[in-house]
């Protein structure tokens, strides 16, 4: 077994061993950390014929059609196929590696599906907000993905506590949205987070994800925007941005925070809001506003907000109702 791995026919996941090994031990570290202050109930290492296992299962509750812990177990978290002749872990589970990611999935087509997904997304996301692509293997991510009929939820981790050293992503999701925008919106929190570890607030770093999700997740959002102008019960928006926390079942903060971004948005660039919020954070939103949008405070946003959302709620309610009927 082990003359294989040195000969040049050798298959490419037999080649690195030392590699996927300090991978997989990285990203187990990273969950141990977390479990001891999360929900996690319950990380496993099972050494099963030659195969390393790492199984845990969560009983946090996730929020509702949106980011989310999962809510269910989850097993198989990690595997690693100690055979070296072997090009994929052999009980039928998906498995492919690059510099920038490690992806676990239930089948290989889908792990390879995923990780070039993965890679165009990494791309694209970084140009579009951070005007410049990511360093090779900078913000390196675990991508276990579970295929579900009837879930779509996800779950990023970032690399930024104590003993972590990669980003975590979990999805639970259909293939076309494990390949599409649930990958998408989950990868750019760690893009995210990878260039600015503990500058963005959870607003912004939400808001900017959300703006990958699928048109009938965005047409759930627009409703709920058009219900606070129909009943003129606006949320505060400076209570909003200074969350340190939005519960992730409070799907109203979310659709707020994705509607008063794309507002800005209208107003100057996409790199420029993210510039806002980063120094809104560590300058005080008010200066933020007047640094970057000429906006006296908050209180002037808040009311330019409301008007635009005013303006443009009857043709987004109508695109909204268009759009969930050709979703279903
Ligand atoms: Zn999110």
């Amino acid at each position: 077994m082990h003359q294989s791995m040195r000969g040049s026919s050798r298959p490419k996941t037999a080649l690195d061993t030392k590699g996927i090994n300090r991978d997989i031990q990285q990203s187990t570290d990273t969950l141990r950390a977390f479990s001891a202050s999360s929900g996690i109930r319950q990380i496993e290492a099972v050494v099963d014929r030659g195969r390393l296992k790492e199984r845990m299962s969560f009983h946090r509750h996730g929020r509702q059609g949106g980011d989310t812990v999962l809510s269910r177990a989850i097993a198989l978290l990690a595997v690693f196929c100690l055979i070296p002749s072997a090009a994929a872990p052999a009980w039928g589970a998906g498995f492919a590696r690059n510099c920038d990611y490690i992806v676990f999935a239930d089948d290989q087509a889908l792990a390879d599906a995923v990780i070039a997904q993965a890679s165009k997304y990494r791309k694209e996301i970084a140009l579009r907000w951070l005007g410049e692509e990511l360093p090779p293997a900078v913000g390196r991510t675990v991508i276990n993905v579970t295929i579900s009929s009837d879930e779509d939820r996800g779950l990023t981790l970032p690399a930024e506590g104590p003993g972590r050293q990669l980003h975590n992503i979990w999805l639970t999701t259909s293939r076309e949205r494990a390949t599409g925008s649930t990958l998408a919106h989950e990868l750019t929190h760690a893009i995210l987070a990878t260039r600015y570890p503990r500058d963005l607030p959870v607003f912004a770093s939400e808001a900017i994800a959300n703006l990958q999700d699928d048109a009938e997740r965005s047409a759930i959002r627009h409703r709920t925007i058009s219900w606070f102008a129909r009943t003129n019960n606006w949320p505060l928006l400076r209570e909003i941005f200074e969350a340190e926390v939005i519960s992730s079942v409070d799907s109203a903060s979310y659709a707020v925070a994705s509607s008063v971004a794309e507002y800005l948005c209208t107003l100057s660039s996409e790199p420029k809001f993210l510039q806002f919020a980063i120094d809104g954070k560590r300058i005080g939103w008010d200066q933020a506003l007047r640094t970057h949008y000429k906006l006296e405070s908050v209180e002037q946003l808040q009311r330019q907000w409301q008007e635009w959302v005013l303006r443009t709620s009857a043709s987004t309610t109508a695109l909204s109702k268009n759009t969930a009927a050709q979703a279903r």
